[in-house]
């Protein structure tokens, strides 16, 4: 029997289902060397103050290329890391690639927060907090300059013990996203609770936003929630002028998404953010 061509765009997902579990264990033994040896790369996505068109930070988002299969979807290699309990060591090489750029920036002078995406396993493992105040200590980087990312859904899975490792690194004086906002099923009342300072706007209903109106009236509602609530608000995928026309229209904070640019090599952020600069808006 064959498998469905159509799993997510995977071109080596093509074989019978046994041809596909053993292509997943081979994958899962190559993901967990190039964590230990460093195959991973840091790219980072700028995210800019609608109003002002100043850049407000990045976020750190991970790459796997592949030796054989090149770069691989991130998402798919974040569930795989996910399913082989190796989404503490990939968020332990993060966290250190994320802290050592924010170091490196601060040596030249620039003052630039980055954001670190953390899963559901990392929210729940009770090692992280540690981790992540040895690393403030060690590289002695100001709490503003690394933020975390969040998904909503990875916070409902256990909204109680979210709501603690929330709370404890807020105490770090760190920012905190809810990432993927809307997908979630979150209630009011939670939320409220939760020291975040920034909601992002799912990508799905900021990028229909201009033709459909049901996902007009979603961020519309979601910014005006975010704003009665005193958080900053963020829309994912921003990737076209009339997307960014709108959200300005609607009084939304940030964007990030292609039209701002495509995540890119850290080391081309200084670069890019220059040019960003000297372009006319
Ligand atoms: P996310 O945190 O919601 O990140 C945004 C994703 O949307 C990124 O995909 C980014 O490249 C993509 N994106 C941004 N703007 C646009 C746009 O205008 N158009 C389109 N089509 N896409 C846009 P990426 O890098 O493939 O990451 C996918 C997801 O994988 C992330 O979603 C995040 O949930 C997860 N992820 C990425 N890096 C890490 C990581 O280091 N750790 C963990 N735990 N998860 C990560
Ligand atoms: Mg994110
Ligand atoms: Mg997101
Ligand atoms: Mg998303």
């Amino acid at each position: 029997h064959e498998a469905s061509p159509a799993r997510g765009g995977y071109a080596f997902y093509t074989g019978g289902q046994e041809q596909e579990c053993t292509r997943r264990l081979s994958l899962m033994a190559d993901l967990r060397q190039a964590i230990e040896q460093n195959g991973l790369s840091l790219y980072c996505q700028p995210k800019v103050d609608i109003a002002s068109r100043r850049v407000s930070g990045a976020e750190a988002l991970v790459r796997w290329q592949h030796p054989v299969h090149g770069m691989l979807p991130t998402i798919e290699f974040i569930k795989l890391a996910e399913h082989a309990g190796l989404i503490t060591p990939l968020t332990n090489w993060m966290l250190d690639a994320a802290f050592s750029q924010s170091y490196i920036w601060h040596e030249e002078g620039v003052e630039r927060a980055l954001s670190v995406n953390l899963s559901a396993h990392d929210l729940y493992h009770p090692l992280l907090i540690d981790r992540i105040q040895g690393l403030f200590s060690t590289w002695g980087i100001r709490p503003e300059m690394i933020q975390f990312e969040l998904t909503e859904s990875a916070l409902m899975e256990d909204p109680a013990g979210a709501l603690e490792t929330l709370t404890k690194l807020k105490k770090f004086g760190t920012r905190l996203f809810i990432d993927d906002f809307g997908t979630g099923y979150s209630s009011l009342s939670y939320l409220q609770k939760l020291p975040v300072d920034s909601i992002k706007i799912d990508q799905s209903f900021v990028m229909p936003m201009v033709t459909n109106s049901d996902s007009a009236a979603i961020v519309h509602s979601t910014i005006e929630l975010g704003h009665n609530l005193n958080l900053e608000v963020v829309a994912e995928g921003v990737d076209s002028q009339a997307v960014w026309d709108h959200l300005a229209e609607l009084g939304c904070d940030i964007a990030q998404g292609y039209l701002v640019s495509r995540p890119m090599p850290v080391e081309q952020f200084s670069n890019w953010e220059n040019e960003w600069a000297r372009m006319p808006s």
